[in-house]
């Protein structure tokens, strides 16, 4: 039955603007029963309308029939069998005025925080390292065909504790992937020497094997697949299998920036960290994702005038190592500039982590001296199609409510003075509103994002992969 125009216009308010903003429709969510509230806002005084259409952009409800309204926030009240003979789902809301249009969503049928976002309600593939392999082998316990989730510990430790196969080089040196079982054949790609894994999909009997990587380059590499997921065919005298340490176990995710370090196959704790950034002319930058063991401790190094401090060199020129810092006139260690960008892309290739030690007591200091040589570290590629699970919304997190800017993740974290310990509990679904919503995220105890955040990471990895380089040669 169609009520066109049978609602009840119980309540229109123009509310007056104090600050200039932007056209908007918020979204709104109705359950059975209820006044639904509408909430837009209007650029400018003149004729408007407001539609709800099906996701195709198809009307099926004339809200606000074309009429004059004054420019601010409006509040639109709705009797709440409106929308009778509409199923359960997402709807769109259209604000049309002379000067544009702003959409938002309607949910029909589940209370808001049982309504999907549309961010959640996004299908999520399987992805694997070996995602854009054009061959499903499905091992088990394999980091290629391990799916990226951090969650599963059991399948995590599995894949971080198996054998993995890597070129018998040097680990500064570099040897080719063939386009064909032959060494004439067209290079593709280059994979660091010792540290490295390969994905082996084929051993031929003409002594060569057919592999999958990423490849390596670096701005002197003789191939220039900059972080390209591959596949070619490497002498199979070259490769040697190899054990990791059983004891400790890396991951490094593009998507979350984050360092989370297992131990006898639990996730111990979890760090923040930045991957390369590249640009135009440096596509090189990018964090080469893949296979790795930490193959030999560097220490400290210079990178043009900041110091990297405590390096473990996981891929030829790549380590991992303390957030990069610079000297200050009196000698004493700068980290303002690097340290904010935890957390984001940042670094040349090398993954930089805090050195602030998180409430575990863990820090790249701590990483540095507990963690040896054959511990195998993996890289997750950000692929189209990944996404950040928000965390519940009755996870706890803290605050200091005698003062403090910072929301943290751990009660007791070592960010804050003793004398205000333990801190103060609330629920991440509290975190955007009140007092809560002013709050920044700790530094030290690498609390989870906020919704808005995460959304927005989301949002990107909906239509892109970052690290995916396509067209860029380089200089
Ligand atoms: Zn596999
Ligand atoms: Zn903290």
């Amino acid at each position: 039955m169609r009520r066109l125009f049978a609602f009840l216009l119980a309540l229109m308010l123009a509310l007056p603007a104090a600050l200039a903003e932007d056209a908007r429709v918020e979204d709104c969510y109705i359950s059975a029963g209820e006044t639904p509230e509408l909430r837009y806002y209007l650029p400018e005084t003149g004729t408007a309308s407001l539609t709800l259409t099906d996701q195709d952009g198809g009307r099926l409800r004339d809200i606000l029939s074309p009429r004059n309204l004054l420019r601010g926030r409006h509040i639109l009240k709705l009797d709440a069998d409106y929308f009778d003979g509409l199923a359960d789902g997402a709807y769109r809301l259209r604000l049309s005025w002379s000067g544009g249009e702003a959409e938002g969503t309607l949910y029909i049928g589940a209370a808001p925080d049982e309504t999907p976002a549309p961010e959640e309600a996004f299908e999520q593939p399987v992805i694997t390292p070996a995602y854009r392999s054009e061959r499903s082998c499905g091992h088990t316990g394999c980091y290629w065909c391990t799916p990226m989730d951090i969650a599963d510990e059991a399948a995590v430790w599995a894949m971080l504790t198996a054998p993995m196969t890597v070129v018998d080089a040097g680990q500064k040196e570099q040897v080719l992937l063939y386009a064909e079982p032959d060494a004439k054949s067209e290079a593709i790609a280059v994979v660091t020497g010792a540290s490295q894994g390969v994905h082996v999909l084929e051993e031929r009997g003409d002594g060569w094997t057919l592999v999958e990587t990423y490849s390596s380059s670096f701005h002197d590499s003789k191939v220039k697949k900059w972080n390209a997921f591959v596949t070619g065919y490497i002498q199979s005298s070259k490769l040697k299998k190899v054990q990791v340490n059983q004891e400790y176990g890396i991951v490094i995710d593009k998507l979350t920036q984050r360092l989370y370090l297992f131990h006898d196959g639990k996730l111990m704790t979890e760090l923040l960290c930045s991957t390369g950034l590249y640009n135009e002319r440096q596509p090189y930058n990018e964090t080469r994702s893949g296979e790795f063991m930490i193959i030999s401790r560097v220490g400290d190094f210079k990178s043009d005038n900041l110091v990297c401090g405590i390096g473990l060199r996981f891929n030829g020129g790549d380590l991992l190592h303390e957030v990069p810092h610079t000297v200050n006139a009196d000698g004493s260690k700068n980290y303002k500039n690097c340290e904010p960008k935890l957390g984001s892309r940042a670094s040349h290739g090398c993954i930089r982590v805090q050195r602030l030690r998180n409430a575990d007591g863990v820090n790249m200091r701590w990483i540095w001296d507990n963690i040896k040589t054959g511990t195998k570290l993996v890289v997750w590629e950000d692929y189209q199609g990944r996404q950040i699970t928000p965390p519940a919304g009755d996870t706890p997190v803290y605050y200091n409510p005698k003062g403090g800017s910072n929301y943290h993740r751990a009660e007791t974290c070592k960010g804050v003075k003793d004398q205000y310990l333990p801190l103060i509990a609330f629920i991440y679904s509290e975190l955007d509103s009140g007092d809560y919503a002013a709050l920044t995220p700790c530094p030290y105890c690498c609390p989870p994002r906020r919704k808005a955040e995460i959304a927005e990471i989301n949002a990107v990895h909906r239509q892109t992969s970052p690290g995916e380089i396509m067209s860029i040669t380089g200089k």
